[in-house]
C-alpha cells in the first residue's frame, strides 16, 4: 500500500510518537489530519511536515470531550471527502497506586485512551464499511498485555483497547477493514513527564528507562510498514519488555515475583 494521496487522521499529534507519525506519512506523500488539544503545537507539527499548506488539515479537539466527537469526525471526513487511515494514538497515564488513585483520574484515563477512540472509531466506521476500505490503528502499548504497578487504570485502558479492537477485527473480516494493535514498549517521548498525579495533573517528572527508550521516529516507521503489511498486531518494544510479555503468558506466577523485584516495572 503506498500512502500517496491517502487520508491519515492521527489524534495526538502534537507530541511524540503521533508527531513522529505526522514526519513519516507526510514523507510519503499523505495527506493528514492532526488532532490533539494544543493547536499551537499541531500549527508547528503541520509546518514541519513540509507538505503544501492544503494536505494538512489542523483539527484541534480533546477526544475527552465525548460531546464534540462526532462533529469533528464529520469536520474531518468532510474536509478531505473520507478517511484512509484512522490512528487513535491519543493517550495518558498516570503514576498512583490504586490505593490512591481517584475515581476522577481512573474516568479521565478511560476517558482519553480507551472512550475517546472507540468514539472516533464509531464515527469513522460507517464511511470505510460504505468503501469497503480503511485502516484502524490503535496504540495500545505492552501494559495491554501485562500489568505494572502504579499505573492500574492505564493499564486496564490498554488491556481495553486489545479486546475491543480484537473484536472490531473480527467482526470487519471481510468487509475491506483492516485493524491493527500497536503495543510499544518505551519510546522516548513526553508520556512520562505528562502522567497523572493523584490530583489528576502532569508529575511533569520523566523517567529513565522512557528517556533511554526507542527513538518515536523509528516506532512510527515500523507502524507505516505494519499498515502496508496488513499486520494485525505489532509489539515494538526491546527485549526486557517482550521477555516480561512471554514471562506473563507462560509462567504468571514466576511473572509477579520477577516484576516485584524490579524497580519500576
Ligand atoms: P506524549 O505525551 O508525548 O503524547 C501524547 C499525545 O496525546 C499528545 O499529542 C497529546 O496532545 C495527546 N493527548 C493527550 N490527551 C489528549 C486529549 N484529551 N485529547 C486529545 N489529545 C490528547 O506521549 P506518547 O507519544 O508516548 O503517547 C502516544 C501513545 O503511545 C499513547 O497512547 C501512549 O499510551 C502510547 N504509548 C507510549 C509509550 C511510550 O513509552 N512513550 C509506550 C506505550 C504506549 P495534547 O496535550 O496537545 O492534547
Amino acid at each position: 500500500m503506498s500512502f500517496m494521496n491517502k487520508v491519515v487522521w492521527i489524534t495526538g499529534a502534537s507530541s511524540g510518537i503521533g508527531e513522529a507519525l505526522a514526519y513519516a506519512f507526510a514523507k510519503q506523500g499523505a495527506r493528514l489530519i492532526v488532532s490533539a488539544r494544543r493547536k499551537e503545537e499541531l500549527d508547528r507539527v503541520k509546518k514541519q511536515c513540509l507538505l503544501p499548506d492544503k494536505d494538512v488539515f489542523v483539527l484541534p479537539m480533546d477526544v475527552a470531550d465525548a460531546s464534540s466527537i462526532a462533529n469533528k469526525a464529520d469536520e474531518a471526513i468532510r474536509h478531505f471527502g473520507g478517511v484512509d487511515v484512522l490512528i487513535n494514538n491519543a493517550g495518558v497515564s498516570h503514576w498512583t497506586k490504586v490505593k490512591d488513585l481517584s475515581m476522577d483520574v481512573i474516568r479521565q484515563i478511560m476517558e482519553v485512551n480507551f472512550f475517546g477512540g472507540a468514539a472516533l472509531t464509531r464515527a469513522v466506521l460507517p464511511s470505510m464499511l460504505e468503501r469497503k476500505q480503511g485502516s484502524i490503528v490503535v496504540i495500545s502499548s505492552v501494559l495491554g498485555k501485562m500489568p505494572v504497578r502504579k499505573q492500574a487504570a492505564y493499564v486496564a485502558s490498554k488491556h481495553a483497547l486489545q479486546g475491543y479492537y480484537d473484536t472490531l477485527r473480527m467482526e470487519t473480516a471481510g468487509d475491506g477493514i483492516h485493524v491493527m494493535l500497536v503495543c510499544p514498549g518505551f519510546v522516548r517521548t513526553n508520556v512520562a513527564k505528562n502522567s497523572l498525579n493523584r490530583e489528576g495533573k502532569p508529575i511533569n517528572q520523566d523517567n529513565e528507562r522512557i528517556q533511554k527508550g526507542l527513538d518515536p521516529a523509528d516506532v512510527a516507521d515500523s507502524i507505516l510498514k505494519g499498515i502496508e503489511q496488513g499486520k494485525t498486531e505489532l509489539i515494538i518494544a526491546g527485549k526486557p519488555e517482550r521477555t516480561a510479555i512471554w514471562l506473563k503468558r507462560m509462567f504468571p506466577g514466576y511473572f509477579t515475583r520477577f516484576m516485584l523485584k524490579q524497580k519500576m516495572l
